[in-house]
C-alpha cells in the first residue's frame, strides 16, 4: 500500500512537470511569432516628481495578448523569452515603440518626459545592444536624455567588468540607468562604488510596510540617505497609499510611482488623463 501511493505521489510529480513544460513548450511557440503577429503592446504608468508633484517621466511595461492564451503578464512570458533568446528581438522592439512614442508626444506640444524601458540581464550581455540602442535614438530621432533604462542589482552580478563598461556606454550615449527593485538583489552594494546612477527604485516590498513596519520604515529612510549622500535620487515603486506617500515625502524621497497615483496606461488613456487632464495626475 505504501508503496503503491508513493508511486502515486511520484507519477502525480512527474504529471504536473510534464504539464509545466507543456504551458511552457505552449507560451514558447506563441512567443515566437507574437511580434510578427502584433500581439504586444505597452502600457506607460507615470512617475511624479515630489518636488513639482507633477509627472517627470513614465515606465513602458511590455503586454500580451494571445489568442490561443489570452493576457499574459510580463512576469509570466518574460522568463520564457530570456530562456529562448526570444527577449532579444522583444527587448529590441519594446525600445524602439517606447522611444517612438515618446518622440510622438514630444511632436504633439506635450511637455517632455523621461521615458524608461525594462532591460533583461541578456540584453545587457549581448554585444549588440549599445548599437541598438544607439540605431533605435536615430532612428526615431528622441533626444536621449529622454530615454532611461532600468536594470536589476542582481544583473550587476554577471560578467562585472563587461557590464560595467556597457553602462558606461549606455551613459555617454546620454541615457540615464536607474536601479530597479533596489533592495531585494543577491548582491553587494560595492557597485555604488564603481558607477554613478540617476535612481534607485526602492522595490514595492518595502513600501507595502510601511505605517505598519517600523523596520521597514528604517529601512525606507536609511536607502533615501545612501543615495543622496551618493548623488543619486530615490524613487518608490508601488505606492498604493496616502500614509505612504506622507512617509515619503517627509524621508525626502525624490519620486514616486504607483496606484496611488496611476496604473500603468494604454496610450489613448495615457493622452487622455496625463496629458489632457494633467490636474487629476497631481498629488
Ligand atoms: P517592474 O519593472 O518592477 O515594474 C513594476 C511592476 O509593478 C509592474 O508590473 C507594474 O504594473 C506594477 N505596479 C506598479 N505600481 C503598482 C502598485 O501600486 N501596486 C501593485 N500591486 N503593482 C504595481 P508588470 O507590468 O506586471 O511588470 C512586472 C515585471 O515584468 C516588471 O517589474 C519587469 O521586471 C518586467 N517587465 C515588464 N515589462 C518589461 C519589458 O518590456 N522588458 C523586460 N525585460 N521586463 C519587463
Ligand atoms: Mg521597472
Ligand atoms: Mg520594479
Ligand atoms: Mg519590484
Amino acid at each position: 500500500r505504501a508503496k503503491e501511493s508513493g508511486g502515486n505521489t511520484y507519477s502525480v510529480y512527474s504529471k504536473s512537470i510534464q504539464k509545466l513544460n507543456e504551458a511552457k513548450h505552449k507560451i514558447h511557440s506563441n512567443l515566437h511569432k507574437a511580434i510578427e503577429r502584433e500581439e504586444f503592446y505597452l502600457h506607460f504608468q507615470p512617475k511624479i516628481d515630489l518636488t513639482s508633484d507633477k509627472i517627470n517621466g513614465v515606465e513602458a511595461l511590455i503586454r500580451w495578448e494571445n489568442q490561443e492564451l489570452g493576457q499574459m503578464s510580463p512576469v509570466q512570458f518574460i522568463p520564457i523569452a530570456e530562456e529562448s533568446g526570444l527577449i532579444l528581438p522583444i527587448g529590441e522592439w519594446v525600445l524602439r515603440i517606447a522611444c517612438r512614442q515618446n518622440k510622438a508626444w514630444q511632436d504633439a506640444g506635450f511637455p517632455p518626459i523621461v521615458m524608461s524601458v525594462n532591460l533583461s540581464s541578456i540584453q545587457l550581455q549581448n554585444e549588440h545592444l549599445v548599437r541598438t540602442i544607439g540605431q533605435i535614438l536615430r532612428e526615431t530621432e528622441l533626444d536621449p536624455q529622454w530615454l532611461e533604462i532600468e536594470i536589476t542589482e542582481s544583473m550587476l552580478l554577471q560578467n562585472t567588468q563587461h557590464t560595467m563598461k556597457v553602462l558606461e556606454e549606455i551613459k555617454e550615449l546620454g541615457i540615464s540607468i536607474s536601479i530597479d527593485d533596489f533592495g531585494v538583489g543577491y548582491s553587494s552594494l560595492s557597485y555604488l562604488k564603481h558607477f554613478s546612477f540617476d535612481y534607485l527604485k526602492m522595490d514595492k516590498s518595502f513600501i507595502d510596510n510601511l505605517n505598519m513596519s517600523p523596520k521597514d520604515e528604517l529601512i525606507i529612510s536609511g536607502i533615501i540617505k545612501l543615495a543622496h549622500s551618493l548623488n543619486m535620487k530615490v524613487i518608490a515603486e508601488g505606492v498604493e497609499s496616502s500614509e505612504q506617500l506622507s512617509y515619503l515625502r517627509e524621508q525626502g524621497c525624490d519620486g514616486v510611482q504607483g496606484y496611488l497615483v496611476s496604473k500603468p496606461l494604454s496610450a489613448g488613456e495615457f493622452i487622455e488623463r496625463v496629458w489632457l487632464l494633467p490636474k487629476k495626475m497631481e498629488l
